[in-house]
């Protein structure tokens, strides 16, 4: 199939999702394209059961969809919740795409992350790199039913020519974050714990791990304006890695997020808690031959990110 532009003018598009971090940004976005948004809420529909997936599809009927619901979470969720992780991942996407085939829908964009690769990889990490190496243990149910994901849309592909696609990204943060500290992930987290010590005139910012970790952090604005460029220019089989193209230590992180805060006191590291993979980063020069970049630098998604989370999630 060649990458013929699948124009959203017009089109019906099912934000699968739409109450996550990523699926909020990606309705803003879409209202600066010319089609007509649908959502529709858990307590309607439960992606998790098919019958109630493949009927809402059935009366519906989107052009297009992106398969942005998922069970997510950071390290310690990940690791704690194995069984949520694996099988709410695997039912939402094998009943969206099972279902979208059935119902015509002629464009799909399936998103998954950059741990489905190997823990050992090569950095920066290739799409190549799939399948070439273990996982990392924290997180591999989420990673498992992620490459499940990709592999169906492939799948659908070659048996039925159906044009669905998946887009990998690097760590998101940004606004509509999850900010509980039992299941964020690190950005998230960090900004909560760096608030909380600032008001609370603490002298240090409890940081998980050794802090030597490394990650790449892609502002989740960035994530949805990629995912608008790939549903309209992309028809490949193979997936793409969406990142920033650089990462940063965990501990540099910290003390750039307690800057951002406005935090004056230490850092702490605890070995009690997992570091997970060493590093992170995405290979994105297939993204970038498509066309497309990252525009927002982590200082400045950190700073917005934080604006956001003082109008709306302060606990
Ligand atoms: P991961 O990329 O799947 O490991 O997801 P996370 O975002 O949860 O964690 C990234 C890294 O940040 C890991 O090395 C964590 O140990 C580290 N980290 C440091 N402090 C925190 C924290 O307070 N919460 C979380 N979730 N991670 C933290």
């Amino acid at each position: 199939m060649t990458d013929a532009p699948y124009p959203l003018g017009g089109r019906r598009v099912w934000v699968a999702g739409h109450r996550g971090m990523v699926g909020a940004a990606l309705v803003r976005r879409l209202a600066h394209e010319d089609c007509e948004i649908l959502t529709v809420d858990r307590a309607e529909v439960d992606l998790r059961r098919q019958s109630e997936v493949e009927d809402w599809l059935a009366e519906t009927r989107p052009q297009a969809a992106v398969v942005a619901a998922a069970t997510v979470g950071g390290i310690q969720a990940n690791d704690s919740r194995p069984a949520e992780f694996i099988y709410d991942n695997l039912a939402i996407e094998a009943n969206i795409i099972h279902a979208a085939w059935r119902c015509g829908v002629e464009k799909l964009l399936f998103l998954g992350s950059s741990c489905i690769y190997p823990r050992d990889a090569a950095q920066p990490m290739t799409e190549e790199a799939l399948l070439t190496g273990p996982l990392e243990a924290t997180n591999q149910w989420y990673a498992v039913a992620k490459i499940a994901g990709l592999k169906l849309c492939q799948a659908y592909r070659r048996q039925y020519g159906c044009d669905f696609i998946s887009a990998m990204p690097a760590n998101l943060y940004g606004p509509g974050d999850n900010f509980d500290l039992a299941s964020s992930h690190v950005v998230a987290a960090l900004m909560r714990k760096a608030h909380e010590a600032r008001i609370a005139g603490d002298d240090s910012l409890a940081v998980w791990g050794s802090g030597r970790p490394r990650r790449e952090f892609l502002y989740v604005e960035d994530l949805a304006d990629a995912l608008v460029f790939l549903l309209q220019t992309y028809s490949g089989e193979a997936h793409v890695n969406v990142g920033a193209g650089k990462d940063i230590v965990i501990s540099e992180l910290a003390a750039l997020i307690a800057e951002v805060v406005g935090f004056a006191g230490g850092l702490t590291f605890d070995p009690g808690k997992p570091d997970g993979t060493p590093r992170k980063l995405l290979d994105v020069s297939r993204l970038s031959e498509l066309g497309w970049s990252p525009s927002t630098g982590l200082r400045d998604g950190l700073a917005q990110t934080y604006r956001w989370f003082c109008e709306y999630a302060e606990p």
